[in-house]
Parts: structure tokens; sequence; C-alpha cells
């Protein structure tokens, strides 16, 4: 019997699908990589996008139209509206949340005989569900770099997204089970960890009192860090500016494994369209968290995400983000043009800037990253670095992969060995948004490498 599982979204499904990968091979199921072949086929949905939902719709009219020849069960779960999920329930065989998932064998071997709504245990409450998710082991993608879910839903409603709404409330997973499932990855020789969330450091703040914070999270990791000769790089993403705080800074300074990279999202350098966004902060509460970066992180990079042509967004608002983007010198952005979510705030709001202006705002905003980022790329000619190889590069006989500010570089090599190891390389060409270097040692033996 065999599975296909289609994962649409951010980083924070891809992660879930791990674990819904391990349930399905407990099962006896067996992964494959093309839908015509599979017996159970799902999605991890996002209703976060239009085009993802779009994209549900047409794979679900195709896989419905194949049952008439084919032995096939669907599912759905992940981030689901509750207006999409009254549609999805007509058109799948197993609609669930994911904080339900260690129900979906129960669901699986019975389906056909009972509706899997009605074996949701009703004497667990969310918060409740979303912790025997969490003891699920998960099926890791990759022999080298690992993502932890740390905390999951959202508290902030920000006005733009719809995450509060799928995901439910910010609910934090035991420090316990991290820790362990951390020392675990580390033992097995795993090279790069990204603790998840949607809010990373807001983790603790729902337990009041009753769970470590953020900052003792990573603190307790850079010990495990200090405790093994193995080399390894932890990463967090997302941080909320409201809830970022020096003391988070002073820990990621004392630990050699906690990465010099912060991702800090600001989606506008604008203080009025911050607020129309309610993302609860100002710039001036934003800048202190870069300030205390580049004082105690001084080699860190830092990387964020922006949102052009936000409803009502003004030339004069657009031109202050600009101005953000050249105090703050970001090493990459993901930027984005505004486009309605539904299910959030804004959806009933009017999407007032035209396209075109969008486009602009884009374009311009790209080129101001670019520009710094070839600045700062230049600086690193002829300079050593260690870097994890990650994959082969589009460019035949090349290998690439990230230093620990996740900046990629590629190298000769044709060395497919190589791939999950750690390198060192020495800068030989610079561009916007990527390094060209030359293999100074592929010593596989870590321990060897400076870092
Ligand atoms: S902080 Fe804002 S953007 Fe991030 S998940 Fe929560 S509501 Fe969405």
């Amino acid at each position: 019997m065999k599975y296909y599982l289609l994962t649409l979204g951010c980083q924070m499904n891809h992660s879930d699908s791990e674990r819904v990968k391990r349930v399905l091979e407990g099962m006896g199921y067996q992964e494959c990589d093309k839908e015509k072949d599979a017996n159970v086929i799902g999605i991890l949905a996002c209703s976060v996008r239009q085009k993802a939902i779009d994209k549900v719709y047409s794979k679900i009219a195709e896989w419905n139209k194949r049952k008439q020849s084919h032995n096939l069960i669907t599912f759905i779960s992940g981030c689901i509206l509750p207006t999409d999920k009254e549609q999805f329930l007509k058109l799948f065989d197993m609609v669930f949340a994911m904080r339900e998932l260690p129900q979906f064998p129960q669901m699986l071997s019975q389906y056909g005989i009972t509706t899997p709504s009605g074996l949701v245990n009703e004497n667990l409450n969310p918060k409740e569900e979303i912790n025997f998710f969490w003891k699920v082991k998960p099926k890791y993608n990759s022999s080298f770099e690992a993502f932890i879910p740390i905390q999951n839903g959202c508290d902030k409603f920000c006005s733009f997204c719809a995450v509060p709404y799928t995901r439910g409330r910010e609910v934090s997973r035991p420090s316990k089970e991290i820790l362990e499932e951390v020392k675990g990855l580390v033992a097995k020789g795993y090279k790069s960890i990204t603790l998840l969330g949607q809010n990373v450091n807001s983790y603790g703040l729902d337990k009041k009192g009753g769970e470590i914070s953020f900052a003792q999270l990573l603190e307790a990791i850079g010990q495990i860090g200090e405790s093994t000769k193995n080399l390894f790089w932890v990463y967090f993403t997302s941080p909320h500016p409201r809830d970022m705080n020096r003391e988070v800074i002073e820990v990621i300074a004392r630990y050699k494994c906690l990465a010099n990279q912060i991702h800090l999202p600001l989606q506008s350098g604008d203080d009025k369209v911050l607020i129309k966004m309610n993302r609860k902060h100002s710039l001036k509460k934003y800048r202190e968290s870069v300030d205390a970066v580049r004082e105690l992180l001084p080699e860190a990079t830092l990387f964020t995400d922006i949102i052009v042509g936000f409803s009502g967004e003004s030339e004069e608002q657009f031109q202050n983000t600009r101005k953000a983007f050249k105090e703050f010198q970001y090493n990459m952005a993901y930027i984005a043009m505004y486009s309605k979510r539904p299910g959030a705030a804004a959806y009933s709001w009017d999407d007032d800037v035209d396209a075109t202006i969008k486009k602009q705002r884009f374009e311009l905003l790209t080129e101001d990253l670019a520009a710094g980022s070839l600045n700062y790329n230049k600086q690193l000619l002829n300079s050593e670095f260690t870097l994890l190889v990650r994959d082969s590069d589009r460019k035949k006989g090349y290998l690439t992969g990230h230093t620990e500010g996740k900046l990629i570089v590629r190298f000769q090599s044709d060395d497919l060995n190589l791939i999950g190891e750690f390198v060192k390389i020495k800068i030989s060409s610079a561009a916007k948004f990527s390094l060209e270097g030359e293999l100074v040692a592929a010593d596989k033996f870590q321990d060897k490498l400076e870092v």
C-alpha cells in the first residue's frame, strides 16, 4: 500500500508533513513520488494564499474523478479556514486538524465505517491535542538539516494574515521534548536545526510562568552545543519584533552553536502602516532590536519579510520602507506584493494600490536589497568560511551550500559525498545574492574545522 503527500505553504507545514509521514509509515504505507501509484493521497493545505486553495480544488477534482477506476482514499489537513473546511468535508474522505494526527490511524482503519469527525476525542481540548501531535516522531526529510516545531498558533492577529484563524492560539511545546529532540538530532550528526513557530520568541508566554522563556530555551540548547564535539548551527524562524529582547540576543552571542543569523520580519518601515497592519510594534522598537544585534552579534546577517502595496500604502509610506531598508542593511528580504488573504481582517478592505505601482515598489525595493547585498558580499572576498554543503548547484560541476549566516556559496566540485558535510571555503567572487568560493578543506572531521 502506498501513499502520496502533497505539502503546500510554509516551513511549518513541511515540518508537520514529517510527522504525517511517520504515522502513515507506522501503519505500513510506503511513500511514493507519483500520485497515480498511491492508494492514499493527502494534502497539507495552506488557506493563507488563494493560489494554494485553488490548487487544492483542482487536485481533489482530479482525484475524485480517478476514484471511478481506482481504489483511493483522500485526506486533507494543515492550515484550513472554517469556511474552506465546510467545502472540503464534501470533497475529501477525511478532513482533520493537524493536532488530531495521533487519531489518524484510527480514522484511516475505520474509514467507511465511521465518519472521521465522530472519532475525534471530545474529551481533549485543542491545546491538549497539539501536545499529542508533538509526541509523534517525525520522519525527517533530510539526514543533515531538521526543523523542530517549538510552538503552534498565533495571538498577534496581523490584519493581513489568516494564521490565527487556521492554526488557533499560541501553544508552546514542552521544553523537555524540544531539548530531547535537539539532543537526538545532534547525536545523529545533524548540522542545521531550525526551531519553528509562528512567533518563536513568544515561546513560554502562554504558560504564564509554567514554562521557560525563549531565551532560556536557547540557553539550554547552547549548553547542548557546549557538551558535544559535533558542530551544528541552530536557527529560529520567525520571531516577532514585539517580543524580541536583548536577553535573546545576549544568549546567541554566548554560544557557538546558536547561529549568527537573525530573521526579523519588518513588513513595513512606516509606523502608520504598522498600526494598520496591527503589528503591535513601532519602527523605534524594531530599531532597538537591530541595534542590539549589531552591537552583540557584529558578524550576524539580517533577513526580513516585507509587504509592499498594503491597503492604502502611500508613496511616502513606501519611501519610509526604503529608508528602513537603507538603515538596517539586510542581507536578504522576502518581499511580497500585497494581495488579500481570505479570512484575514484586511480581506474586506480596499486593495487600492494599483498593481503596476505594487510591481514598481517591489522592483525598487529588490534593487535596494540587491545593491546592499552586493556591497556586503564584496567585502567578503578572500575571506574563509565554514560552509554546510546542501546540494548540487545548477551550474554543472558545482556544489552549493550556505554559511552560518545563510549566505549562499557555490564551489567547483563533483564530489556528491560532500552533501550534508561542512567544508572550508575561500570566497573568490561576489554577486548580488550569492557568492562563489574555492574549496580550501573538505575534511569531514568537523572538529578540525574552525568555527
Ligand atoms: S505574527 Fe502576524 S503574520 Fe505572523 S502568523 Fe501571527 S498574525 Fe500572521
